[in-house]
């Protein structure tokens, strides 16, 4: 059976402290990523290199945190908007 995937749009970075997937607080930053039906979430670094992949080539790959971050910025700055996608399980 083929795995289902959620896709979601990197949008920036926020310096809001508190991580919408774990609860985690006292962040010094938060990822800010579109999810599919257009709701912003505000990610850990953890979170994100936890439960996000990147899209490149067609294939799926693990993100560090700082990529994670890295990607954050880069989307604040309106340079690039990595597409990540999460796998679903059923
Ligand atoms: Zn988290």
């Amino acid at each position: 059976m083929d795995k289902t995937y959620k896709r979601f749009t990197v949008r920036g970075i926020s310096d809001k402290p508190e991580c919408d997937v774990c609860g985690k607080k006292n962040l010094k930053l938060t990822i800010v990523i579109e999810d599919e039906a257009g709701e912003l979430l505000h990610y850990g670094s953890d979170c994100a290199s936890r439960t996000l992949r990147q899209d490149y080539q067609g294939k799926r790959h693990p993100i560090s945190r700082e990529a994670a971050i890295s990607m954050g910025r880069s989307a604040k700055r309106g340079d690039s908007f990595a597409r990540l996608s999460q796998q679903v399980t059923a």
